[in-house]
């Protein structure tokens, strides 16, 4: 089943009397459970689509539907609910609250849910077992790895069960060995069914995905099924 469908968006930048098309006319079907990958130099629209596709902006024209909700001109307001519902973010810089435990971190999502507190601990702690972290639930950013920091940024991202994981250069700031070990993570994610798109310049990351879509000048310029998946035993 599809889950997210783009119908021919485009994004225009206007500052002052300049325009930048970031994207022309980009149509893509992703299905739920798919394990999908951008690339593309810079400049070449990545971000842009990222951020239609994780509802923190809208097209400038096209449609959007995600999770069978058109989403293309939806307020601000609806737009949150509908962001905080469907959408896991990962950053590259993790983003964690420094003074917050690796627990409080990944229950903040549910904060804004309104779970009570005795769930949102439940839920938590559940997420962080799924990374392999539970026993770094009392641990504060400082006090983890660059790997675990991530770690904690995933379970956050999935604590609320949501439709899709976006993950914008999820190993950039992190060692090749530690890279390959979040890799390993996403591929227990899809594994058990999540839907992962990710953004990386890195040919070696994007293999770990099943799908490679590469953007050129806000167009779609290859979109192939990988036929080398990396796997690990
Ligand atoms: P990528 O993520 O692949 O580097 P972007 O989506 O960030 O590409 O940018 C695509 C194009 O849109 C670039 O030409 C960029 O300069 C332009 N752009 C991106 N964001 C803005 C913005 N907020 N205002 C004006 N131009 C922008
Ligand atoms: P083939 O020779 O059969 O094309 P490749 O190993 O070149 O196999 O490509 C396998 C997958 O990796 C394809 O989906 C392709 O889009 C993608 N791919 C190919 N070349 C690159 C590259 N330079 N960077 C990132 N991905 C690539």
């Amino acid at each position: 089943t599809k889950i997210i469908e783009t119908h021919e968006i485009s994004k225009v930048y206007r500052m002052g009397n300049q325009t930048v098309e970031a994207l022309k006319s980009i149509s893509i079907e992703i299905n739920k459970g798919e394990y999908v990958a951008f690339m593309g130099p810079s400049g070449s629209g990545k971000s842009t689509l990222m951020n239609i596709i994780g509802c923190l902006d809208t097209p400038t024209s096209g449609s959007y539907i995600l999770n069978n909700n058109n989403v293309s001109d939806l307020t601000e307001n609806e737009l949150a609910e509908i962001r905080n519902k469907e959408i896991g973010f990962v950053f590259q810089t993790f983003n964690l609250l420094p003074r917050a435990s690796s627990l409080e971190n990944v229950a903040l999502p549910l904060v804004y849910a309104g779970y009570n507190r005795y769930d949102r601990e439940e839920m938590a702690l559940e997420a962080l077992n799924n990374v392999g972290l539970a026993d770094r639930a009392d641990h504060k950013p400082n006090e983890l790895s660059g790997g675990q920091r991530q770690r904690v940024a995933i379970a956050r991202a999935l604590v609320n069960s949501p439709s899709i994981i976006l993950a914008d250069e999820p190993t950039g700031n992190l060692d090749s060995k530690t890279s390959y070990d979040i890799m390993d993570l996403f591929q227990q994610l899809h594994d058990r069914g999540n839907t992962i798109i990710m953004v990386t310049h890195e040919d070696d990351i994007a293999h770990y995905a099943h799908r490679i879509i590469r953007l050129r000048d806000g167009l779609v310029e290859t979109d192939e099924i990988n036929q080398n998946v990396v796997r690990q035993e």
